[in-house]
């Protein structure tokens, strides 16, 4: 029976919101439902790569470096150090949220250990991709070079910059490096850009530092609930996922702990988002891809064009063998299925059991790109519902094969089902199960 096992999982004190899939599974609304409850939220992960898009009443929001959650009047966001964040771009989403009547002011706060990103991260990702062998096609933000300098050392993290001198002298190191390794991917050193470009907004830091995970630690001490928010998906995690077509961070729950600095014991329940079907931006294989004119179809029914780059997502069906491999390397307590009513005019839908590869069946995720390139999915076909699931507040206003299909996937994952969403509004969701 759907969720009758997950009782609790949307209640815990401590709770992970993580992708997966590939990303983008609407990880962004599953926190916008359950910010309401909880005090605090924060992100572990990940950089403004991610666009959380969110529809508050008619108007759409779209967040890359501000956790979702800092739409919900009165809640305290905190970016943890496991974040890499481009300053400009998060003081130009807060300025646009108070334009919008959204006070921000005292709510945001940033780690003094999370690294900047910078615009010569920006262009180094550019050349860095555009001289690569395999083009991974990331976002071009920055992300992945400003990881790098992380573990190769040389980062910069917001703390330096709180001292204009040393700050100063971090910045220019950086990219006096970047200017070198752009000449040697042939590229123009001048595209490293100046000092003062890179810190032109560090004035404004001084009001956001904040100790995130002593906040936390206080917040639960206190009774109080914390959410923590992941980026991307499990198949796009730098250990995980489809190595070598991967974002540059863990994005799986365990890097919550690390990337807000609290113990793993501080959790109590995790989350996992999955999309009802499955989409994929940028480079690598998609097991479960969809013919063209299906890929096409949902594409335009379920909006799958990126909210941070706009390019359109490859769609395929629901693929039970990734999504039960992010349950185990998770630890879910539960699943929350996102995009249902996108499915709502397919006379059938087909899910992925399992994977064949050269003759073995049950083949579960595999470790190199190459497998993943070579599986074949097993399919399993049900009939389609074919009417509307977006007015469906509670689990026995969806149409028998609606819940049938979501009965099969919460079986295949071996996850109960916490919460289905059948909309992008905030209360297009069911959460009695
Ligand atoms: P995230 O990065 O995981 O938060 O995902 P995105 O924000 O990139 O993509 C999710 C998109 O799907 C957003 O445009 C959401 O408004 C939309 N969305 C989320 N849940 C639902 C849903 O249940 N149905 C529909 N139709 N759209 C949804």
């Amino acid at each position: 029976m759907i969720g009758r096992k997950a009782e609790g999982a949307l209640s815990g004190a401590c709770t992970v919101v993580v992708g997966c899939q590939w990303g983008d599974e609407g990880k962004g609304k599953v926190v916008d439902v359950l910010a309401k409850d909880a005090e605090l939220i924060a992100r572990y992960q990940g950089g403004a790569n991610a666009g959380h898009t969110v529809h508050v009443g008619d108007r759409q929001v779209v967040l890359h470096q501000v956790p979702s959650g800092a739409l919900h009047p009165g809640k305290r966001c905190l970016l943890g150090n496991g974040v890499v964040v481009d300053l400009g771009q998060l003081f130009d989403e807060l300025d646009e949220l108070d334009a919008r009547g959204i006070d921000t002011s005292g709510r945001i706060g940033l780690s003094a250990r999370a690294h900047v990103v910078f615009p010569y991260h920006k262009a180094l990702d550019a050349a860095t991709e555009e001289a690569a062998h395999r083009k991974i096609g990331t976002t071009g933000k920055g992300i992945g070079p400003a990881y790098e300098a992380k573990t190769a050392r040389r980062g910069v993290r917001v703390a330096d910059l709180l001292d204009p001198r040393r700050g100063a002298e971090v910045v220019e190191r950086g990219l006096e490096w970047a200017r070198r390794r752009l000449a040697l991917l042939g590229a123009d050193p001048a595209l490293a850009g100046e000092a003062e470009q890179a810190i032109r907004v560090a004035d404004r830091l001084p009001g956001l530092v904040a100790d995130v995970g002593a906040e936390i630690a206080d917040a639960l001490a206190g009774g109080r609930r914390v959410l923590l928010e992941g980026a991307q998906g499990t198949a796009l995690d730098v250990d995980h996922g489809s190595y070598p077509f991967v974002t540059s961070s863990n994005t799986t729950a365990g890097a919550a702990a690390v990337g807000v600095a609290i113990g793993p014991t501080a959790i109590d329940s995790v989350i996992g988002v999955v999309k009802a079907y499955t989409t994929r931006v940028g480079n690598g294989p998609l097991p479960t891809a969809f013919d063209p004119e299906m890929d096409e179809r949902i594409r335009e029914l379920g909006g799958e064009y990126g909210a941070t780059t706009g390019r359109p997502r490859r769609c395929g069906w629901f693929d039970a063998p990734v999504a039960a491999y992010a349950a185990r390397v998770n630890g879910l307590t539960g699943i929350a299925v996102t995009k249902l009513d996108v499915l709502d005019t397919l006379a059938e839908v087909r899910i992925a059991t399992g994977y064949r590869l050269g003759g073995e069946t049950g083949v579960a995720f595999p470790a190199t790109d190459w497998e993943l390139e070579g599986v074949e999915p097993v399919y399993e076909t049900l009939p389609g519902w074919r009417s509307a699931t977006t007015g469906a507040r509670r689990l026995r206003d969806l149409p028998r094969q609606a819940r049938s299909y979501l009965e099969r996937i919460e079986e295949l994952v071996g996850t109960p089902i916490a919460m289905v969403s059948v909309g992008t509004r905030r209360s297009q969701v069911i959460t009695e199960l």
